[in-house]
This record gives structure tokens, C-alpha cells and sequence, in this order.
């Protein structure tokens, strides 16, 4: 008889590149990846994932290792795949510029990149920058990059499923999931975002909350380089004001952002999407369209509305200590936790994969 199956609970990014390291680690093995939103859905506040700008910019605290190894880790994964392919799976190799407001100094993680450069304050686009760093990185466009970690699924014989389980125990006694499967799973990986605060135990469950992020998306393709200010400090995470202008590949431009602890409304507010475009015109002026750029502020301000595609609106899946990458056994079966990556999840996706396999496998995460 062959092995029983395992289950990847969930869909996101993080279930996807979970379900992928497992599959090229046993190729034997009979992977079944159960999740209420699946890549090709709509966008949904719900489905973090699709919202995420997404930039590979870590927020990684000079010490913590932990999270540095995996933005890092992830960071050269993506690297390598962007020089093999291209463009092809979502990927776009950029001119990255950070840029500070009341700060003397960057993230150590930053020098790790290729180009890494201190730049002169001086020189920045917009007033009262004290600190200014650029070096090469990546963006993602979520929609390119889910299909093709789905496709990887398929390939290395993996299937995705739509359903929503209510507990980890339903896993191998709630007869319609098993009837995807066929008999109780040996192992289960709970890669459910914010959607993990129903499975859990009821301390780790508190410990999860959403952190509202509100876009606005563009057709800039003329924009090609990414640009960041933060106003006061990270704090070790995502602290401080944060203001972003993330290219893809596809010609779109996302505009951000916001950080709102707590938040669950799923829908745009008008008066932060105004507040987006005023700080994106001012920390990238070429954002406006090349028309426009000598008109004036309203000239600017209308021509850019003109060049909004959607607003968009998502739940960061924060959890208080950082992501829980982590192995237990519940009921019969092997579990190994990865959710709760906050602002995190697209840079340090693989690194978080590569680990919860290494748990399932019997090794020990590295520090
Ligand atoms: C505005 C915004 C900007 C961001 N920008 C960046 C960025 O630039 N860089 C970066 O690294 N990160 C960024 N992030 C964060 C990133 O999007 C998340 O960390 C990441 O998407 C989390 O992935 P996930 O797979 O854990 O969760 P999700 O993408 O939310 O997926 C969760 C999956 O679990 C399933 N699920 C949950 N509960 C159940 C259940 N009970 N039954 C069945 N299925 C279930 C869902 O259906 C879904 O398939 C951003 C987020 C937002 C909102």
C-alpha cells in the first residue's frame, strides 16, 4: 500500500512554495493542497497574496537572524529564477532606493544585495531625507507568480483542491475531505495566513491579528525602479510610515501603503488613496505621466487619477514574535506550522518552505 497522503492547508504563497519544496524533496510522495482561495480567484482581502506589491525589501532587524536567513535565502531563489527566466514567472530585477526620514543608518541586510550603495541625502527626490541607500532587488506580480508555482504543483504531481476546512481533526474524519484524498493524511502543513487563527490553539490564535495594507494600482510601464521612505522606525518589524512605488513586470505600478493594526475593512477609503498618490508623486515624481510632469500640482494629480487601475485592499497575516515555523503532532498526525509572515510573506517564502520541510523531514531549522 503506499504511503498516506500529506496535506498543505492553504494556497497562498506559502502553501505553494511549502507544497513545491516537499514534492522536489519526495517525489514519491502523494501531496494534496486543500485551501478556500486558489491563484486564479479574484482578488480578495482575504487572500493576502494576491494583494502584496510585492517587493523582495526585507525589514529584517539587524538581529534577527532568523529572518534574515530566510528573506536572504529567499531573495537568491528568486535571484537565480529571474536569470534563468526572466520575466516569465512574474519576476522583475530593479534599482531598489530606501529611503529615510529621521534615520542615520540601513538595514545590514540591505549590503547583502548586489550594488549595494550609500547615496547622498542630498540628491533624494523629496525634502528632509537624512539617510538614502540603493542596491538591486526584486518585485513579484502575485497573479504571474501564484499560476506558475501552480503549474510547478501540477508538474511534480501535486493537486489542489477548493475547500474549507473547519479543523485540523476534520482533516481525517470530515468525510468530504477525505474523499479528496482517500484516507487520513500522515502529515499536515498549515500554511492558512491569517485563516490558521481558526486551527489552532487558543493562545496561538490570539496571537494572530490582521494588519490592513490599502494600494493603489497604476499603468506606469515607464517606471522601472522601485523607491521606498520610511518615517520612523521599523521597530524590529513594520513600525513607522511607510510610503511605496513597486513595478512589475506587467507595466503596473503599485502605490502604497498603509499599516493599520487591527483593521478588517475589506473595502478602499477615498481619503488614503488621495494620501497614497500624494506621497508616491512625491517620493517618485516620474510616476506622473511623461505628459504632464511640467504641469501643475493638479495637472499632476489629475493626470496620474487618469492612470489608476484599481484600488486594492489586503490583510497582513501578523503574528506577535514573528512567524511560527514550528512541528508538533496533533491526533494521529505529524503538523508543521507556517503562517503568521505578516508583511513578509512573498520575500522570505522559499526560506519559510525550505524550513517547514526540513522540520517534516526530521532535521532541525537552522537559527
Ligand atoms: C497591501 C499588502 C502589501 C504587501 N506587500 C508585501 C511585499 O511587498 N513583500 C512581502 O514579502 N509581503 C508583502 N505582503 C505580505 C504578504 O502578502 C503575506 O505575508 C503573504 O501573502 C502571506 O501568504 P500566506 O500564503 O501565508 O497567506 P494567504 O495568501 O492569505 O493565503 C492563505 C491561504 O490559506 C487558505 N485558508 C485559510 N484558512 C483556511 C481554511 N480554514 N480552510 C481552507 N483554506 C484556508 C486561504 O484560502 C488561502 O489559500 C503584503 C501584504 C499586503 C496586504
Amino acid at each position: 500500500m503506499p504511503p498516506p497522503p500529506i496535506v498543505v492547508l492553504g494556497a497562498g504563497v506559502i502553501g505553494l512554495t511549502t507544497a513545491v519544496r516537499l514534492l522536489e524533496a519526495r517525489p514519491d510522495a502523494e501531496v494534496h493542497i486543500v485551501a478556500d482561495h486558489l491563484p486564479s480567484d479574484a482578488l480578495d482581502a482575504h487572500y493576502a497574496s494576491t494583494i502584496a506589491g510585492a517587493h523582495h525589501l526585507s525589514f529584517a532587524d539587524d538581529k534577527d537572524l532568523r529572518q534574515r536567513r530566510w528573506d536572504m535565502r529567499t531573495f537568491e531563489v528568486l535571484y537565480d529564477e529571474w536569470r534563468r527566466v526572466g520575466e516569465s514567472t512574474g519576476l522583475m530585477a530593479l534599482t531598489q532606493t530606501e529611503m529615510w526620514e529621521g534615520a542615520s543608518s540601513h538595514l545590514e541586510v540591505y549590503e547583502q544585495h548586489p550594488d549595494f550603495r550609500v547615496l547622498d541625502p542630498a540628491d533624494a527626490p523629496c525634502a528632509n531625507i537624512s539617510h538614502m541607500v540603493s542596491f538591486t532587488s526584486l518585485t513579484i506580480a502575485p497573479a504571474l507568480y501564484l499560476a506558475s508555482l501552480e503549474r510547478r504543483v501540477a508538474s511534480l504531481g501535486g493537486r489542489l483542491h477548493r475547500a474549507h476546512v473547519t479543523s485540523l481533526p476534520a482533516l481525517s474524519s470530515d468525510p468530504a475531505l477525505l474523499a479528496l484524498y482517500g484516507r487520513p493524511p500522515s502529515a499536515v502543513f498549515v500554511c492558512a495566513g491569517l485563516g490558521a487563527r481558526h486551527l489552532v490553539e487558543p493562545a496561538e490564535a490570539a496571537a494572530l491579528s490582521p494588519t490592513r495594507g490599502q494600494v493603489v494600482v497604476v499603468a506606469a510601464p515607464w517606471v522601472r525602479s522601485g523607491h521606498t521612505r520610511q518615517v520612523g522606525a521599523l521597530g524590529g518589524s513594520e513600525g513607522g510610515t511607510r510610503t511605496y512605488v513597486i513595478p512589475r513586470c506587467t507595466g503596473e505600478v503599485v502605490l502604497g501603503g498603509t499599516m493599520e493594526a487591527g483593521d478588517w475593512a475589506p473595502y478602499a477609503r477615498e481619503a488614503t488613496a488621495d494620501d497614497i498618490l500624494t506621497r508616491a508623486m512625491d517620493i517618485c515624481p516620474a510616476i506622473v505621466p511623461p505628459h504632464a510632469r511640467d504641469a501643475g500640482a493638479d495637472g499632476r494629480r489629475e493626470a496620474l487619477r487618469a492612470i489608476v487601475l484599481r484600488d486594492a485592499v489586503g490583510f497582513r497575516p501578523s503574528r506577535a514574535g514573528g512567524a511560527r515555523v514550528a512541528r508538533a503532532r496533533v491526533g494521529g498526525a505529524s503538523v508543521v506550522y507556517n503562517y503568521g509572515h505578516g508583511g513578509a510573506g512573498w520575500q522570505s517564502c522559499w526560506g519559510c518552505a525550505e524550513d517547514a520541510v526540513g522540520l517534516w523531514a526530521g532535521g532541525v531549522a537552522r537559527l
